[in-house]
């Protein structure tokens, strides 16, 4: 890896820097433009949020860093940087021993990530064993201790259950646990949860801000829900269109926004709102087979000028730390 990159990602106590990161998929109508250079750091311990519409391309970027894209994917450009490898070149063995283990990735539906036929106890020491080399006691005894930690009532009793013996909360927290049995260094949370209740919701969201100050996790954690986000983020990247059009700490996106497509996001927010009436955002996100020319959101964007439509807005600087397109 280039050295200058090295050296500034030790400098600023980065753990991943993605760098003007482009993502495609083959498909039968043509090429589905799904991440159009996405660049953004990840410092130690610090949560960054990515937020935007469904199909913005923030699964595609997670998927990306945790190299688990769909088969009809093509990186076309960029890096994503950890330590001293670039895993946009990385090859497929070091990709495989950083998956799951120094890397860790969970997702909307905890079924995804479970074995439906294996008891969950085992589902945990499997992982453990296999990254530690312990024996299957010590293993036992480390699950119990990591369903303790996630916060399962009954640890012993539950060691023993399937799946589907548990509530969608529940089984999000084993899912939680069996990442962390692999001691990563990075979570990668896709909407962890987005298909739970209120208030479980919020269970689950202190439960990851509890585990990253305990653990020192660096934490991307990918949403469309800015409520969400307000509730995890030290910073936050918007997207839209498979782009970043603003980035900042998380008290400047939100009491200093500047991209009209934040603005939006924002006004569709029900707590944002005095009045009380909720402004859905106009239009809808634009066909990726075609993206448009120029600012993609300028065809929703009342503020719009001429040269939206013609020209990509520049990324400009409102501080040392937030920016916007
Ligand atoms: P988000 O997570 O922000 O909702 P995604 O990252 O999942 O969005 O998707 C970004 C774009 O990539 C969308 O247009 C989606 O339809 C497309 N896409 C994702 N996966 C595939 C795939 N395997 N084949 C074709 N298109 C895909
Ligand atoms: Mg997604």
């Amino acid at each position: 890896m280039n050295e200058a990159i090295m050296n500034q990602m030790k400098n600023d106590d980065l753990v991943l820097k993605v760098d003007n990161l482009t993502v495609s998929f083959k498909t039968p109508s043509g090429l589905v433009r799904a991440v159009r250079g996405v660049s953004f750091d990840l410092k130690r311990n610090e949560t960054l949020c990515i937020v935007g519409e469904s199909g913005s391309g923030k699964s595609v970027t997670g998927r990306t860093i945790m190299g688990i894209l769909a088969g009809n994917a093509i990186i076309d450009d960029g890096h994503v940087y950890y330590k001293d490898l670039d895993l946009c070149q990385a090859k497929e063995e070091d990709f495989y021993k950083l998956r799951g283990s120094k890397i860790g990735m969970i997702f909307q539906d905890p079924l995804s990530s479970l074995n439906p036929i294996m008891k969950v106890g085992k589902q945990l020491t499997e992982a453990l064993i296999l990254k530690n080399k312990m024996t299957k006691a010590e293993a036992k005894e480390r699950a119990i201790e990591l369903m303790k930690e996630v916060g399962i009532p009954e640890p012993e009793k539950r060691y023993n259950q399937y799946p589907f013996q548990f509530s969608g909360g529940m089984r999000q927290r084993i899912v939680i646990a069996i990442a962390l049995s692999m001691e990563p260094e990075i979570l990668i949370c896709d909407e962890p949860t987005t298909a739970l209740d209120v208030t479980i919701q919020a269970q689950i969201l202190e439960l990851i801000n509890k585990l990253k100050r305990e653990k020192n996790l660096s934490i991307i954690f990918i949403t469309h829900d800015l409520g969400v986000v307000a509730n995890m983020a030290d910073r936050i990247a918007v997207m839209y269109a498979g782009k970043i059009v603003e980035y900042g700490n998380s008290e400047e996106v939100f009491y200093d926004p500047r991209h009209p497509y934040t603005w939006a996001l924002m006004e569709s927010m029900p707590a944002m709102n005095q009045k009380g009436k909720l402004n859905a955002i106009p239009g809808t996100p634009p066909n990726m087979l075609m993206p448009p020319k120029g600012d993609a959101f300028a065809a929703r964007n009342k503020y719009a000028m001429k040269i939206d439509f013609e020209k990509e807005p520049p990324f400009f600087k409102v501080t040392d730390t937030h920016y916007a397109a």
